[in-house]
């Protein structure tokens, strides 16, 4: 397959989807869960991966692409965007964690994101590529540090592998100082990818800072309940897990997710630079 090929794959996909959907019981209605996805490409031995694995990154135990496949020639990288339908209530959303969200999130990291990548690796590897989603294999696993930043404690997570990272590499978008990657679709979603032993053109990255498309507007730090980010330390991930564990316990379920929505970056990069 070639790229054209993958991405209209991807398309056809994410339009034959038949639980793109969740439904809002409180409202009595189903609206869709994501949009039409982005892709973007990155070659495995990009010399940027390696940077990754400074603790100052990500951290020791992140792996490269050739550690999870050694022919790795390439990583897909893809954004799932949520629907209008639920980031608009998420951002007038008064509760302390919203329904809509939080029915989108179960469904995207449930199955729906899993269902996309499987799919599409099954068209890949029928074509006779090789395949590795590090997100579902057995050997991803995350470390947790406790670390302090700004005088506060904080926690600094080294997973295996690290889907925004990807793609970052793979010119899908920049953090912003919530930690969350900026596309052109914004923040709010998820993100997969691919290893794969096929040798496709990268994409060009239209950026060279990490934090290129954040426009530091401080919109994000307004939004979160329990002053978890900030312009100079970023998010606080102690606090913002411990916000989601409050979260859990109060309510049964659910999570916070207020920095991702509500803020110049929820759906698109803030035009203040780009
Ligand atoms: S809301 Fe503003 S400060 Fe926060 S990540 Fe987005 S652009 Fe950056
Ligand atoms: S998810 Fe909630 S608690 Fe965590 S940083 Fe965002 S707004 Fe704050």
């Amino acid at each position: 397959m070639d790229k054209r090929s993958i991405k209209s794959a991807l398309r056809r996909i994410y339009k034959g989807l038949r639980d793109n959907v969740t439904e809002i019981p409180s409202e009595g209605i189903s609206v869709p869960v994501f949009e039409e996805p982005l892709i973007g490409f990155a070659a495995a031995d990009d010399p940027f991966w390696e940077k990754y694995r400074a603790i100052e990154a990500i951290g020791p135990e992140w792996m490269s692409p050739r550690e999870w496949m050694e022919g790795a020639k390439t990583v897909i990288s893809i954004f799932y965007p949520f629907s209008e339908e639920i980031r608009s209530r998420a951002r007038v959303c008064p509760d302390e964690t919203c329904e809509a969200w939080n029915l989108g999130l179960e469904a995207a990291n449930g199955y729906l994101v899993k269902e996309i990548q499987t799919a599409l690796a099954d068209e890949l590897r029928a074509a006779g590529t090789e395949v590795v989603m590090p997100s579902y294999d057995p050997r991803m696993k995350v470390v947790n540090i406790p670390v302090v930043s700004g005088g506060r404690d904080d926690l600094h997570y080294i997973p295996a592998w690290s889907e925004r990272h990807a793609a970052f590499i793979a010119g899908l978008g920049t953090f912003g100082i919530h930690r969350h990657l900026i596309s052109e679709k914004g923040c709010a979603g998820r993100y997969g990818s691919l290893i794969v032993d096929l040798r496709l053109r990268p994409d060009p990255r239209g950026y060279t800072d990490l934090y290129g498309y954040c426009v530091h507007c401080g919109a994000c730090i307004k939004r979160c309940p329990v002053n978890a980010i900030s312009d100079e330390y970023l998010r606080n991930l102690k606090l913002c897990s411990g916000r989601s564990g409050y979260i859990r316990q109060t309510y049964g379920s659910g999570s916070c997710g207020k920095c991702l929505t509500g803020i110049p970056c929820e759906h698109g990069i803030p035009a203040k630079k780009h």
